[in-house]
């Protein structure tokens, strides 16, 4: 089967994020970016499918600036086949995304396209549904394990104090949560094949997608700063501030 991993190019899971002073964003100028951590596991995962021989091709997408394109490097390193860059320098709604993944499919006809949960810099985490929405495909989603057997899958999705484990058929969409596997780190002779695997530069406006905004960005704060702790002389003492202080008892 061939299997598609659409990947996106944040800021790197390590650094500390900074509001700009005209609070309309976070600043990207002069930080690290790395690869969804996600889209991290489900590059991972086809990798794997293609070791084991459930894959027969694994294609990797991005859809951002330039930039993005270190991000599909990385993914072929880690072994993808080839690449898709869709070069845009907005930062497109998950609705926008996924309509362009969705023509991307009607092009290549994966079996099985493996998204991440979330994006860790907007947390909409939308992407992977509206996807299986335009394409009418059933969806594994927050993913914790897949098996393979023909056209069935059974994906064990993380839900909310527990596993379910759910089967459908492909073609299919899976969205990848963090305990399904732990990626590798590219070796140096694959990062150096994986400069000759072929990437297709690609536009929105190629596959006639309207990526005009729906949503306007009002305003980004940063978290509260946590105040400062206090000591209490006693368990008393404790007692009496969470439950008259704090509220929390
Ligand atoms: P989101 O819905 O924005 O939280 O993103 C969920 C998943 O959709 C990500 O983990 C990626 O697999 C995919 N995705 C979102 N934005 C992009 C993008 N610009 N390029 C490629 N894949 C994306």
């Amino acid at each position: 089967m061939k299997v598609l991993v659409p990947v996106k190019r944040v800021l790197d899971y390590n650094v500390k994020a900074r509001v700009k002073s005209d609070q309309s964003g976070v600043d990207l100028a002069n930080v690290k970016m790395s690869m969804n951590p996600f889209d991290e596991i489900s590059v991972e995962q086809a990798v794997k499918m293609k070791e084991s021989g459930a894959a027969t091709e694994a294609v990797v997408v991005s859809i951002g600036p330039a930039k993005a394109q270190e991000t599909i490097r990385t993914g072929l390193a880690m072994g993808m086949d080839r690449g898709i860059h869709v070069t845009t320098d907005e930062d497109l709604e998950p609705l926008a995304v996924a309509k362009i993944l969705k023509a991307i499919c009607d092009e290549e006809a994966p079996e099985l396209v493996i998204l991440g949960k979330q994006a860790i810099d907007n947390d909409y985490g939308a992407t992977g549904g509206m996807l299986a929405a335009l394409m009418g495909w059933p969806i594994g989603s927050a993913a914790n394990s897949i098996e393979q057997s023909g056209s069935d899958l059974t994906v064990v999705k993380e839900v909310d104090g527990g596993l379910q484990t759910v089967k459908l058929q492909t073609p299919a969409i899976v969205t990848t949560d963090l305990r399904l596997n732990e990626p590798r780190y590219a070796s140096l002779p694959n990062i150096m094949k994986a400069k000759k695997k072929p990437i297709d530069a690609k536009t929105p406006s190629d596959y006639g997608v309207d990526t005009t905004p729906r949503l306007k960005t009002l305003k980004v704060t940063e978290p509260e700063a946590r105040k400062a702790g206090i000591k209490v002389e006693d368990a008393a003492q404790l007692v009496d501030k969470l439950k008259n202080e704090a509220g929390v008892i």
